[in-house]
C-alpha cells in the first residue's frame, strides 16, 4: 500500500466512528476531490481502502492527501448537507461520476426568442426556466417537439441568427425561413421576419402555461388537426396525430400529478436522531427545506415552530409547476428520500393541520398515505418508464 494511503488509512482507524455524517476526500493542494455521505462514517471510509483497482473508490484514494468528515444528527441530516456541499463545490469525482442520468428536464432557455429543450440537469444557463424532473428522456424529445410544432416555436441552434418583424433593419429585405420548419410551418420563423418578438413570446407563454398545467391549448391544435385529417380522409396521419396526442395527454396527466406531489410536500418532518444526534425538525413547502431547527421539547418550543411554520406558510407562493435550478434538484433529493425510505413519512405532518386549517390525526394518516401513493405515481413518470435511478440516491 502506498505510504500516504497507509497514514490515511491509520488515521480513520484511529479516529473515525460508525455515526451518520459527511465525508470529503482531498487533493495535494487541499482541492475538494469527492464528497460523501453514509449512515456510518468509518465503515464507509474504511471500505475505500478494500476497493479493487479500477473502483472508482479505488480511485478516489489514490488522489487523497486528506481525509475529513463531520458527523450529523441523521442521515437524513447527512444527504441534505452532501447535496449542499456539492452543490456549493461541485467536486470533481461527484461531478464525474454521480450524475443522476435517470431524470430530465424541460428548460424554456433565457433567449431573446426561447427554446423549449430537453436537458439532463437544471442549472448551467441563468435564469432558465425548468419544468420536472420528468422520465424517459426518449419520450420527453417527442413531447417538446410536438410542442414546438404545434406552438410554432424555433429549435435551431442557439446561435442561429434571428430577423423579428419589429426588428429595425437598416437595408429591409425579405428573406426565407432558414430551415424546412419554417417552410413547412412548423416554426413560425423569427429567423425570417415571420414574427415579432410579442408575437413569438406569445407562444412562449402558451408553452409555459401547458408545462404548468395551466392550458391545454397544444392539445387542442393537435385535436383540431386530427379531426381536419379525418375529414381529408389523410387517416394514416390523423392516427399519428392521434398518437402525439394520447403522449400528450399522458404527460400533462403526469405534470398535473407532479403539481399535486409539490403540493403535499408541504409539511413538517421531524427526524429521529442516530447514533447519538439531536432530534430536527424541517419545514418543508413545496418540496423545498424552508427551516431546519432542533426538534422542540417544551411547550414554549413547540409554540415557537407553530409560530416559525405560519410565517412560512403565509408568504405568497405562485402554484406554478415551472421550478428554478436549485428547487428542482432539491424537489428530488426529498422526493427520493421519502420514496426510498417510506417509513419516514411517519414522522410528517402536512402543514395544512400545523397551519391550523386542517383536522388532526385522521387527515395526517390520508395525507401521509396520499403522499407515498403521489411519490410513486411522480416517479413512475409520464409513460411508466423503467426507473434506472431507482437506487441511486446518493450515498
Ligand atoms: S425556421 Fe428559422 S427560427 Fe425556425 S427553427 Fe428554422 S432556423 Fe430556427
Amino acid at each position: 500500500m502506498d505510504p500516504r494511503v497507509a497514514t490515511l488509512l491509520s488515521h480513520v482507524r484511529a479516529n473515525a466512528e460508525n455515526r451518520p455524517g459527511v465525508y470529503r476526500m482531498l487533493g495535494p493542494s487541499g482541492e475538494l476531490l469527492y464528497v460523501g455521505k453514509s449512515v456510518r462514517v468509518r465503515t464507509r471510509l474504511l471500505s475505500y481502502f478494500r476497493a479493487d483497482e479500477g473502483e472508482k473508490a479505488a480511485e478516489i484514494i489514490s488522489q487523497a492527501h486528506l481525509v475529513e468528515w463531520e458527523y450529523t444528527p441523521s442521515e437524513f441530516a447527512a444527504l441534505l448537507h452532501e447535496f449542499r456541499l456539492i452543490k456549493s463545490h461541485r467536486p470533481l469525482y461527484n461531478v464525474q461520476h454521480k450524475r443522476d442520468r435517470s431524470h430530465c428536464f424541460l428548460q424554456i432557455t433565457r433567449e431573446a426568442v426561447p427554446r423549449l429543450r430537453v436537458v439532463g440537469q437544471p442549472g448551467g444557463s441563468g435564469g432558465a426556466e425548468y419544468f420536472g424532473p420528468f422520465h424517459g428522456r426518449h419520450i420527453m424529445a417527442e413531447v417538446v417537439r410536438a410542442v414546438s410544432d404545434l406552438l410554432e416555436l424555433r429549435d435551431c441552434p442557439s446561435d442561429t441568427p434571428m430577423r423579428l418583424a419589429d426588428q429595425i433593419q437598416l437595408f429591409p429585405t425579405k428573406e426565407d425561413p432558414r430551415c424546412l420548419r419554417g417552410q413547412t410551418a412548423r416554426c413560425i420563423s423569427p429567423c425570417a421576419g415571420g414574427c415579432t418578438q410579442a408575437e413569438y413570446l406569445e407562444r412562449v407563454a402558451l408553452a409555459r402555461a401547458f408545462l404548468n398545467g395551466e392550458s391545454d391549448r397544444p392539445l387542442v391544435i393537435l385535436r383540431e388537426r386530427m379531426a381536419m385529417a379525418a375529414r381529408r380522409l389523410q387517416f394514416e396521419y390523423a392516427a399519428e396525430l392521434r398518437d402525439r396526442a394520447e403522449r400528450l395527454e399522458h404527460v400533462q396527466s403526469w405534470i398535473v400529478e407532479l403539481g399535486r406531489t409539490l403540493r403535499r410536500l408541504s409539511l413538517v418532518y421531524t427526524v429521529q436522531g442516530q447514533g447519538g444526534g439531536e432530534d430536527r425538525t424541517y419545514v418543508l413547502r413545496r418540496g423545498r427545506i424552508r427551516a431546519e431547527v432542533p426538534a422542540p421539547q417544551t411547550p414554549e418550543e413547540q409554540a415557537a415552530l407553530e409560530a416559525r411554520v405560519r410565517d412560512i406558510f403565509s408568504l405568497p407562493e405562485p402554484e406554478a409547476i415551472g421550478l428554478r435550478a436549485q428547487e428542482a434538484q432539491e424537489l428530488m433529493l426529498i422526493a427520493k428520500w421519502f420514496r426510498l425510505h417510506p417509513e419516514e413519512l411517519e414522522g410528517t405532518v402536512p402543514a395544512s393541520v400545523r397551519t391550523g386549517s386542517g383536522e388532526a390525526s385522521e387527515e395526517v394518516e390520508e395525507a401521509r398515505a396520499e403522499l407515498a401513493r403521489t411519490l410513486e405515481r411522480t416517479v413512475e413518470g409520464p409513460d411508466g418508464a423503467e426507473d434506472e435511478g431507482r437506487t441511486a440516491a446518493p450515498d
